[in-house]
């Protein structure tokens, strides 16, 4: 595997440990615009490759959306659901393996 299909596979990785619980977008509290729930009740973002910068809540709250790494010391409603932040409390230095950020949600 070359270091591009490392990388693409690292970001899959990284990608797919999101539970898509939709809390750190507001799920529980006053959520982005662009958060949304499918048919299986999970939730994602309709502008996912373009996310970053500033957004608005649907209470008309402003804030940039940023890598969920950026934010993951601070605390949302419901943030023990994140699977990122249970590897930041079991060893930040995993979470620091990966390539990319995601979700931000
Ligand atoms: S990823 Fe960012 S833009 Fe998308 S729903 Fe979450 S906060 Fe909003
Ligand atoms: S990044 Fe964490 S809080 Fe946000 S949707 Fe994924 S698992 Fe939930």
């Amino acid at each position: 595997m070359n270091y591009h299909d490392y990388m693409i596979k690292r970001e899959e990785e990284y990608e797919a440990l999101c539970r898509r619980c939709g809390a750190c977008c507001g799920a529980y509290d006053d959520p982005c615009v662009h958060l949304k729930k499918d048919n299986n009740g999970k939730y994602y973002c309709d502008i996912y490759s373009n996310r970053f910068g500033p957004r608005v809540t649907v209470g008309g709250d402003k804030f940039d959306c940023v890598p969920i790494r950026d934010i993951i010391h601070q605390h949302w409603p419901k943030d023990y659901l994140c699977a990122y932040k249970r590897i930041y409390r079991n060893g930040s230095s995993r979470i620091a393996q990966y390539p990319v950020s995601a979700p931000g949600e």
